[in-house]
């Protein structure tokens, strides 16, 4: 067995035994591979393992992988999904909806904007999710849910007839004591009840979060889609590529 199957079967038993925990099929939890760093054989053999969805963090990035990836998009029976998870700036919008199935990190009214504009001219609809920003850390990425900004992008969501808005995504801070990442997860699932109810015609369904060190923790909290990079696939070097 290879280290990435063997990886897999031991993720997918931790997975089955948080479900187990939370009291939720284990259909409810949707496995996102992050394959961020990783070349395109990689990906390859995740899809052959049955992976189906995948993450990637940089366009640039994606784009280096994407042409050998082409045959296993277009095949009806094993195709894959790659969702951009990263920062994407106004300015790779169109590049973006060329290369992604979907945009899980829409954080402005801007950027959502430019992708409706973009994917209306690749003749797509957009699945986007919005990215929150629930901690204090500077670095995070993400809208800040109690801004105006976050008011006027649901708002304005809804309308924009190229995007099909799914739900939410969030990061957890990193390296902090366990109840303050459960509490980040659970103030995403707050805001999606929250949003859900003022925005009826938002469909808000996915919450994604959860990733390798603490997916387990989402799903007791309610995660829908689970984002996990190096416990498939290991350890990650540090990305020296065009950003
Ligand atoms: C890299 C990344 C992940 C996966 O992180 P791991 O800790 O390797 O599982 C998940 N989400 C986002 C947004 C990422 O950038």
């Amino acid at each position: 067995m290879s280290d990435l199957s063997e990886n897999l079967e031991r993720l997918e038993a931790a997975i089955a035994q948080a479900c187990r925990g939370a009291g939720r099929p284990r259909a409810e939890v949707e496995l996102m591979a992050v394959s961020k760093t990783y070349p395109a054989a990689t990906v390859a053999e995740a899809a052959a393992l049955g992976l189906a969805l995948f993450g990637e963090n940089r366009v640039q990035e994606f784009a280096g992988k994407a042409a050998e990836l082409d045959p296993l998009r277009q095949c009806a029976a094993n195709s894959i999904c790659v969702h951009l998870i990263g920062h994407l700036q106004s300015n790779k919008a169109m590049r973006a909806v060329e290369l992604f199935d979907g945009i899980d990190s829409v954080d402005s009214l801007r950027l959502a904007e430019r992708l409706n504009e973009a994917a209306g001219k690749c003749a797509k609809r957009l699945p986007v999710l919005v990215e929150v920003k629930l901690s204090f850390e500077e670095s995070k990425a993400g809208l800040d849910p109690d801004s105006v900004e976050a008011a006027q992008l649901l708002e304005r969501l809804p309308d924009l007839a190229h995007l099909d808005p799914r739900g939410l995504m969030t990061i957890a801070p990193f390296g902090v004591p366990e109840a303050e990442t459960r509490a980040c997860f659970r103030s995403l699932r707050a805001w999606r009840d929250r949003w859900a109810a003022a925005y009826p015609r938002l469909s808000l369904d996915v919450l994604s979060m959860g990733m390798s060190g603490d997916f387990a923790l989402a799903i007791e909290e309610g995660a829908t889609r689970i984002r996990v990079g190096t416990a498939l696939f290991g350890a990650r070097s540090p990305y020296t590529g065009p950003a």
